[in-house]
């Protein structure tokens, strides 16, 4: 079972991951059978199982997960476990203008696929990742702790000090602890911040009619709104999880509202495309930023995930992009391991770095750009955009390509996010 201590077996690591949320643990899981030294700190007590949930009870934070991020996981070892619970293909995607008549619908199978994605609950990706890890004898979990203080020793090697006052070295340090990254503040490296003055109001719902295993979305001038679809049991596909983006004064009125309220202004909101809302579990609220670290790399540290990028929710591609920065960053280290470089070479951090700016940078800005393109109320803009929608759903190779590029099926993606690469060894090519 998984061992959590709080006091580390040793102090001297090669790879210190801090933050073992799904990136930085699924980075370790990545490195766990590379000869290697690897410690997790995580400031939070690590889930021991699985808690055991009736059919309809839903974890609120869930994530659509891509087919490349199903591969990385799959290839760590980790989907196994994930795949024997519940967890729901999406075969679908349907995103319509709410202000006229502008709709794209994407289907897995016109891309020779069998789902377009995943909707699990967070809970239970972390429980796959933390049950791989218990296999795992180089991988050692320090938890609940959290990194405090960060120096070089004489040796040239990260001292890290942690919460309690005790000390580890690693040759490399990787900040995976979450967009407010203490890492990175201790690393000296600054970021940019785009406040969306948006909340994104997250809770399950049981809808009138079935979801059809579609990932919906409906764009209104106030923000996104989402109906990801969920599976409590093998018969039930009235269950989605919704993401709805508002600006923050209107998304505090809308959380106040009482539940049969909330229910009818969400299907309102949704032009009750599934009918009715039929129950509402509780709500959360998240204030949404747009972030992006200024470098990822700062002489023996890296950044992956939301330490780097936090990215609007409303294409769920966040965790996605950490998976492969994670992916990328252990296919780096492998490659410099099989080289006879440390772990800290300038040039693993500097290869790592250039892999991964470009795509994430890319995504965020798609995403920026949706966003202003949808908020845009003007009549021409309008039009535009619906005009442009419809034509995009007509020319069928452009749509495809499209949906399986955002779906990890194509692209210039690392060798462990690609279907079957179970052998981790074959990340050295390349
Ligand atoms: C409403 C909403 C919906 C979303 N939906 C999707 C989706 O559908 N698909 C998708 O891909 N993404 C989605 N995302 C984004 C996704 O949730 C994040 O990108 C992802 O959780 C980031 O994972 P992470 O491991 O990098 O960071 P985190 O999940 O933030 O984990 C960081 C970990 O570091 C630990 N930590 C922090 N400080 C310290 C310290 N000093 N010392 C030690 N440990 C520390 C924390 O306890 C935490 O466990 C969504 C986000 C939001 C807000």
């Amino acid at each position: 079972m998984q061992r959590t201590i709080s006091k580390p077996k040793s102090s001297d690591f090669d790879l210190l991951i801090a933050g073992g949320g799904m990136v930085g643990a699924a980075l370790a899981c990545a490195l766990g059978e590379q000869n290697l030294r690897v410690a997790v700190v995580e400031a939070q007590q690590i889930p021991m199982r699985m808690p055991p949930r009736k059919e309809s009870d839903f974890e609120p934070r869930v994530s659509a997960l891509t087919q490349a991020s199903r591969n990385f996981l799959d290839n760590i070892g980790v989907w196994s476990f994930i795949s024997q619970y519940r967890h729901c293909p999406f075969e679908r995607m349907c995103v319509w203008d709410a202000e006229g008549t502008g709709q794209i619908a994407f289907d897995a199978g016109d891309i020779g696929q069998m789902s377009l994605g995943y909707i699990i609950e967070n809970s239970l990706i972390s429980a796959g990742l933390y049950q791989r890890l218990a296999e795992l004898d180089h991988v050692e979990i320090i938890a609940p702790a959290s990194i405090a203080g960060l120096s070089i020793n004489k040796d040239g090697m990260n001292l890290v000090q942690l919460q309690d006052g005790s000390k580890c070295s690693a040759t490399l340090l990787v900040g995976a602890d979450g967009a407010h990254s203490k890492v990175r503040e201790l690393s000296g490296i600054s970021i940019k911040q785009r406040d969306y003055q948006q909340c994104a109001i997250v809770t399950t719902v049981s809808t009138e009619f079935s979801h059809q295993a579609t990932a919906w979305q409906r764009f209104l001038s106030t923000g996104p709104l989402a109906f990801l679809p969920l599976m409590g049991g093998s018969n039930d596909s009235h269950s989605c999880s919704i993401v709805w983006s508002l600006d923050t004064e209107e998304a505090s009125s809308i959380m106040a509202l009482q539940d049969q309220e909330f229910a009818d202004a969400l299907g309102r909101a949704f032009e009750y495309r599934l009918g009715n809302i039929m129950a509402v579990a509780k709500r959360f609220q998240f204030p949404l930023y747009q972030r992006h670290a200024t470098t990822y790399k700062a002489p023996g540290v890296a950044l992956v995930g939301d330490a780097a990028h936090t990215i609007h929710p409303l294409a769920g591609q966040g965790v996605n992009l950490g998976f492969l920065d994670a992916a990328v960053l252990a296919e780096e280290i492998i490659r410099a391991l099989r080289r006879g470089l440390p772990l800290a070479d300038p040039s693993l951090l500097s290869r790592y770095q250039r892999r991964r700016v470009a795509d994430n940078l890319l995504m965020m800005n798609l995403m920026r750009g949706f966003k202003e393109l949808f908020a845009q109320t003007s009549p021409a803009v309008r039009w535009a955009r619906n005009t442009g929608m419809n034509l995009m759903n007509q020319l069928a190779p452009v749509k495809n390509h499209i949906a399986a590029r955002a779906m990890g099926v194509t692209g210039d993606l690392p060798i462990l996010a690609r279907p079957g690469n179970s052998q981790v060894s074959d990340a050295s090519e390349g």
